[in-house]
């Protein structure tokens, strides 16, 4: 079963989400893509997420085909590019998402990274967007130990995620930024926890776990391993994104496989956790 995870507003949500960038990208895909984010729902995931960026808004406009009608079920996370990150750029691009998404509200809206206007400009004009009800709630991306450092000096409680590159091919931040989010009471989002489905998948480690252990859909694969070891941690919101149907529902049926002592030391032999303090890496 899928564990939860509850933001420090009390909103609580399955801990496992679905990332959606490069959907939308391919008009032949677009049905099956649909088809699955829906899937996902039914299965009962929650949180959907998306950004600006992907795919220049096609990514949301896709996300909002796939919402129509069930926006109750659906926990929406979208992201606003630094460069937009202005007061005035806030109020234009969080409009924009919303008329994509077909929307009259985002519940997680979230800085993309660091960028170069101030932060307390763009955290004042997260505030406005939830005092006028657009957003729910605001949060970050890719910002390291340092970055969420400045962002406690300026709003020590209104940041309620931060989204980042963890999965078993990047595990720096287990050094430091995850018990840092812990503590602050931060959501981590994990991103593409599945390495993006290249090399990683592959790795014989994987394999020989996978072969360990069984899922209701019938023998667990690598990517469901993989998908199980970012899971394990607390606190933690994983969003893989997954296109077709099989995929998905394979991504839930991982919420169930539990990892031995025997998996994770063999794990940590071939893919060791960092030794020191690795700076955040982002795709
Ligand atoms: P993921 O690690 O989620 O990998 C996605 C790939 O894995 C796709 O090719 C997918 O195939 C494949 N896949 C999915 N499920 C399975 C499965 N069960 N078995 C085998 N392969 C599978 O990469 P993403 O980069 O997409 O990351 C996830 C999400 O995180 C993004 O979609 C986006 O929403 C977010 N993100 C945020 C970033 C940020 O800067 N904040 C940066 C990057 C991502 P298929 O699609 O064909 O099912």
């Amino acid at each position: 079963m899928v564990g939860s995870v509850t933001f420090s507003d009390g909103t609580q949500v399955p801990a496992l989400g679905m990332g959606t960038w490069t959907i939308g990208d391919r008009a032949d895909r677009r049905a099956q893509e649909v088809e699955s984010l829906r899937a996902g729902l039914d299965l009962g995931l929650r949180v959907i997420d998306t950004a600006e960026m992907y795919g220049g808004g096609r990514s949301e406009t896709l996300v909002g085909q796939a919402i129509a009608g069930r926006r109750d079920e659906v926990f929406l996370v979208s992201k606003i590019l630094p460069s937009n990150a202005s007061r005035r750029g806030v109020a234009e691009s969080c409009r924009a998402s919303l008329r994509r998404l077909g929307t009259e509200r985002i519940d997680l809206y979230l800085l993309h990274w660091p960028g170069a206007v101030p932060l307390e400009e763009t955290i004042e004009a997260f505030e406005r967007l939830k005092a006028e009800g657009l957003i729910g709630a605001w949060g970050v991306s890719n910002f390291d130990v340092d970055d969420m450092a400045d962002l406690y000096r300026i709003a020590p409680d209104g940041c309620l995620a931060n989204q980042i590159l963890y999965s078993l091919d990047y595990r720096g931040v287990e050094y430091d930024l995850l018990e840092d989010d812990r503590r602050q009471s931060v959501v981590t989002m994990a991103y593409s926890p599945l390495g993006q489905g290249g090399e990683l998948l592959r790795a014989p480690v994987l394999a020989r776990i996978a072969a360990r252990h069984e899922t209701a859909l019938g023998p667990a694969t690598p990517a469901q391993v993989a998908l199980a070891w970012v899971l394990r941690q607390p606190n933690l919101l994983a969003i893989p994104k997954a296109a077709s149907l099989p995929h998905q529902r394979q991504n839930v049926a991982a919420a169930d496989i539990v990892l031995t002592e025997a998996d994770l030391a063999a794990i940590d032999r071939s893919m060791p956790p960092p030794r020191r303090k690795v700076p955040l890496a982002m795709i």
